[in-house]
This record gives C-alpha cells, sequence and structure tokens, in this order.
C-alpha cells in the first residue's frame, strides 16, 4: 500500500549512513563505539532482540558485547555487572534488557546505570533532561530508542506536526510519556489515553495523528480512525487466530483511511535499533567532548 511506511527499507538507509559514520569515527578517534547489552535470563522476546542489536551492529560496524547472565542471578551479582560497565573506559553505551527477572528490582538497577552511558534514556537524569527542555537535542541527552524511531518516522515521512492533534495511546515511561513529551516538543498539540480514558474511539476520531503504545492486539479499529489520519503503530502483538505479529491497530480495515501508517511488523521496530546504534554513537561522543 502506497501510504504504508516502509521501517525496513527507511533502516536500510539509515544503516547505511551509520556504517559510514563508523569508518569516520575509526578514523578520528581510534576505535569505533561499544555499547554492552546486558541480558538477565531466557526471555524469549528479550533474546530475539539482543540477537538483533548484535546482528545490526555487526552490519554497521559498531563494537556490540553482549553480557549474558543466568535467570537466577542475585540481585548483587546484576548490580555489581552494571557497575563494572559502568567504569569500563571501552564501554561507551550500555543497554539493560528488560524485562528482568521478578527478585532483581528494576528500580536499584535504572538507579545504579551510569546515566552518561544509558542508551535508552531510561535513568533519572535523561528522563528529566527530556521533560525539561523543550527541545528535543538528542546530542545532549538519550530518549528511549522507541520515540525515537516513532519521531523519524513522522519527520521521514514529512508529516508536519506543529499545531495537529495528536492521540497518543498509552502512558509507559519507555514508550507513551517519551514519545508525547517528543510531540510536544515539536509543537503538537497532545492528548495521552490511556485505560482509564472515557469513549476512546471519539477522541481518536478527532485525532490528526494517533500514535499507539497499548499492546493489545488489532485494537485500534477502522471506526476509530478518521480519514486522512497519520498512524503510527508501535504495538507488538500476536494475533490469537493466526498466531502472526500484529500491531495494535486493525491494519487491513484501517490503511485505507490513513494519509500514513505504520506496518507490524516492518514500521517502527526495524528503525528502533537504528535509534540504539545512534544513541551509542551520542553517548560516545559526548564522553569525548
Ligand atoms: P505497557 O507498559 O504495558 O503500557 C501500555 C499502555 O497502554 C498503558 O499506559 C495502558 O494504560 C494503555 N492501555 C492498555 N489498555 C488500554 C485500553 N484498553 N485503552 C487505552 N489504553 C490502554 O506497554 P509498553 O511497554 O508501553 O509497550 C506498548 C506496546 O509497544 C507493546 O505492544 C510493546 O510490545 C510495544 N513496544 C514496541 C517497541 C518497538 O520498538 N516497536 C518498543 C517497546 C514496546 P494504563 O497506564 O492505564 O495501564
Amino acid at each position: 500500500m502506497e501510504n504504508s511506511f516502509d521501517g525496513k527499507k527507511h533502516a536500510e538507509e539509515v544503516k547505511a549512513l551509520l556504517r559510514e559514520r563508523m569508518i569516520a569515527l575509526q578514523h578520528e578517534y581510534g576505535r569505533v563505539p561499544c555499547m554492552s547489552v546486558l541480558l538477565v535470563g531466557d526471555d524469549y522476546g528479550s533474546q530475539r532482540y539482543v540477537a538483533s542489536c548484535e546482528k545490526n551492529a555487526a552490519l554497521v560496524g559498531m563494537d556490540c558485547r553482549v553480557i549474558r547472565m543466568s535467570a537466577d542471578s542475585s540481585e548483587k551479582e546484576v548490580l555489581a555487572q552494571i557497575q563494572a560497565l559502568n567504569e569500563d573506559s571501552s564501554v561507551d553505551g550500555i543497554l539493560i534488557q528488560m524485562p528482568l527477572p521478578k527478585h532483581i528490582s528494576q528500580a536499584k538497577v535504572v538507579a545504579t546505570l551510569s546515566p552518561e552511558k544509558d542508551v535508552d534514556g531510561v535513568t533519572d537524569t535523561n528522563v528529566a533532561q527530556l521533560w525539561k527542555n523543550k527541545r528535543s537535542d538528542y546530542s545532549r541527552f538519550n530518549v528511549p530508542c522507541t520515540p525515537r524511531s516513532a519521531m523519524r518516522i513522522l519527520e521521514a515521512a514529512g508529516i508536519e506536526l506543529d499545531g495537529k492533534n495528536t492521540i497518543v495511546v498509552g502512558r509507559s515511561n519507555i514508550v507513551g510519556l517519551p514519545v508525547s513529551k517528543l510531540l510536544m516538543n515539536a509543537n503538537a498539540t497532545v492528548t495521552v489515553a490511556h485505560s482509564h480514558t472515557r469513549d476512546l474511539p471519539a477522541i481518536l476520531r478527532r485525532a490528526d495523528i494517533i500514535v499507539s503504545a497499548i499492546g493489545q492486539p488489532k485494537f485500534i479499529t477502522a471506526d476509530m480512525v478518521s480519514e486522512g489520519a497519520v498512524v503510527v503503530d508501535v504495538g507488538i502483538n500476536y494475533d490469537s487466530e493466526t498466531g502472526k505479529l500484529c500491531g495494535d491497530v486493525d491494519y487491513e480495515n484501517v490503511a485505507p483511511k490513513c494519509r500514513m501508517i505504520t506496518p507490524v511488523p516492518g514500521g517502527v521496530g526495524p528503525l528502533t535499533i537504528c535509534s540504539l546504534i545512534e544513541n551509542t554513537i551520542d553517548c560516545f561522543l559526548r564522553l569525548r567532548a
């Protein structure tokens, strides 16, 4: 479909530029940036994501070191590992893959992570920077990778944001809230909807732009979307009927009404790892500034 944003193709173009950037960084600094990924346990989705991080880092020529710890590792061991990575001068960016096993406190993990190396913008320092700054200056602080990709898609598709009525569905710290702040920084008028929102269909029908981060398969149906709307579907779900990957949006039925829509798979996802690589480069450069 013509209005379907080809995230895979766009990610290939971004990766070609990132490959060139790695060569230039190697030339200027004597080494390429290095991201360390900490994977605790054997969550299937996390393993797939981390494998994709390794593959894409190799593709662009960035150093990526995955540290795997067993699911029964103690909280003390995990925190000590993060501290060691904070202090390792050969590591520029650290990704702590979530979810962590239940006995490990996510709050303690995030508090231990160095904000300077926090490639997914989860530490309090990076969150505060995002909320206190009116501009999204990615070179000054890290923002979470998925919201950064959603913004890149809107920009690449030439979607005007200034003054637009934008509805973000979902208010998680990793997707909904940061994407809503990035949209506000771009002067969109933003409504954040969530599970307590009354009459979501009516609210969605008034939207110029919808960003969905709910986590429920095909939740947004054609009757909830106005003609000419822009829809960015961040959801990653499995369709219970087909067992296939799908988004929060009923793509088949919603797409014909849209000016632009991102498919799942192949929309936001491929660009998220590009953002992760870019955040690592930003950490590398800030540590050398
Ligand atoms: P989350 O923490 O579970 O948050 C889901 C949000 O959706 C919550 O704010 C929740 O509201 C809201 N919600 C749930 N049911 C709703 C309903 N019926 N009506 C309106 N709002 C509703 O999930 P997340 O971590 O933000 O992830 C969201 C989705 O994005 C998931 O499918 C995840 O797999 C996907 N994801 C994709 C990427 C990517 O790179 N493409 C990255 C991260 C996540 P309450 O706050 O009221 O509970």
